[in-house]
C-alpha cells in the first residue's frame, strides 16, 4: 500500500536541486514514477515527499545540431521511439525505445528515470554507452557532463550527488561509414542480456576503422569493453569476423553476469557472444 507522501511541483531545475538539499534522503525526483511509485507501493522505500519535475520546461525535447544530438531527461520512451530527429539521426536508438517494456511503461516512463534507477536490466544505458553519450547533471549553481562510463556506478547507483538533476543526455551523431545496433535477448518482464556496437568502416567497407561495445543486463551495472574493442579494431573485415568470437568471450566475462532467475552466469556469458556476433554483423551492415 501507497503510504501518504508530501508532492512539491517545482518549475525550474534549481528549485528541484533546492529542495533535494533541504529534504535530504526524505525526498526524491518523482518523473513517470513507473519505477519510484512501485518501490514505494511495494514498500521497498519510502520518501515523505516526492519533487514532481514534470513541470520544469524545456526538459522534454530532442534536438540535434553541430552534430549532438540533446535528449531532455524528462523525455518519455515514447517520445523517443516516434521522435523523427533520432529516425533521422539514430535509427538504433529508435528501435531500441520500441522494445522498452510495454505501451504503458512506455508511455509515461521517462529515459531520465530510467538511466537514474539504474535498474541493471535496462536497455538505454548500454547502447548510451557504446555511442559515447553524456549525461548532463544540474544542481543549484552547477553544471556538469558526465560521461556514460562513469556514470553508471553500481546496480541502482549512478554518480549523480544526492541534490543533482539529470537534465539531458548529449549523444555525438554517428559519423558517416558507420553501423551502430543494440540487440538483447530475455524472456523475463525485463531483459536478461544486452549489447551494444557502434562501429566506423574505411576502406569501403573493407576494414573496420573504430568499434565500441557495451554489455549490460547480466550483471550489475552496463559497462564498456575496452579488450574486446581490441580484438576488432584496425582489422580487416574477414579477421574482424573471425576475432569476433574471441572478443564475444572477452565480453561475456566483462559482462560480470550473475546466475539467477534469468539464467546461469555461463548462460549470459555465452548469449553475450553470441548476440555480440549479431550484432556487429548488423552495425557493419550499415556501413
Ligand atoms: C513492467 C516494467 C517493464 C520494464 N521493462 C523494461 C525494459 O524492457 N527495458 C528497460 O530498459 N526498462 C524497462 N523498464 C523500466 C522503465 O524503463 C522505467 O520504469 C522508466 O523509464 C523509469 O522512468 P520514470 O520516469 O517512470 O522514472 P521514475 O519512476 O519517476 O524515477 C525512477 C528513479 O529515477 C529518479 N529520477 C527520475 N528522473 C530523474 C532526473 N531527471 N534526475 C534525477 N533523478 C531522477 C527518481 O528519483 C527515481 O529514483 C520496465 C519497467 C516496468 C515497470
Amino acid at each position: 500500500m501507497l503510504r501518504p507522501f508530501r508532492l512539491e511541483e517545482p518549475e525550474t531545475v534549481k528549485d528541484v536541486s533546492e529542495l533535494l538539499g533541504r529534504f535530504g534522503e526524505s525526498a526524491k525526483v518523482y518523473a513517470g514514477g513507473t519505477e519510484l511509485l512501485l518501490a514505494m507501493k511495494e514498500g521497498l522505500v519510502h520518501y515523505e515527499r516526492l519533487i514532481n519535475v514534470k513541470n520544469v520546461k524545456g526538459l522534454n525535447e530532442v534536438a540535434s545540431d553541430s552534430g549532438m544530438i540533446r535528449i531532455g531527461a524528462l523525455c518519455t520512451h515514447h517520445q523517443l521511439e516516434t521522435s523523427s530527429v533520432l529516425q533521422q539521426k539514430l535509427a538504433a536508438l529508435v528501435q531500441l525505445e520500441q522494445n522498452v517494456a510495454n505501451v504503458r511503461v512506455r508511455q509515461v516512463g521517462t529515459l531520465g528515470g530510467n538511466l537514474c534507477f539504474a535498474e541493471p536490466h535496462a536497455d538505454p544505458g548500454i547502447l548510451l554507452l557504446a555511442l559515447g553519450a553524456k549525461m548532463v547533471a544540474e544542481k543549484s549553481s552547477s553544471k556538469r557532463e558526465i560521461p556514460a562510463a562513469e556514470f553508471f556506478v553500481d546496480a541502482y547507483e549512478t554518480a549523480l550527488e544526492a541534490d543533482e538533476v539529470l537534465t539531458e543526455i548529449l549523444v555525438p551523431a554517428p559519423a558517416a561509414k558507420s553501423g551502430v545496433a543494440y540487440l538483447k535477448f530475455g524472456y523475463l518482464e525485463r531483459p536478461s542480456v544486452g549489447v551494444a556496437v557502434a562501429l566506423q568502416a574505411n576502406g569501403g567497407g573493407k576494414s573496420v576503422h573504430d568499434i565500441k561495445i557495451a554489455v549490460g543486463c547480466a550483471g550489475p551495472a552496463p559497462t564498456r569493453v575496452p579488450e574486446a574493442e581490441e580484438q576488432i579494431k584496425g582489422t580487416s573485415v574477414d579477421e574482424a569476423k573471425v576475432n569476433i568470437l574471441k572478443a564475444g568471450e572477452i565480453a561475456g566475462r566483462a559482462a560480470q553476469a550473475i546466475s539467477d532467475l534469468h539464467g546461469s552466469q555461463e548462460y549470459k556469458e555465452h548469449i553475450v557472444g553470441v548476440l555480440l556476433k549479431r550484432a556487429f554483423q548488423n552495425a557493419l551492415s550499415q556501413c
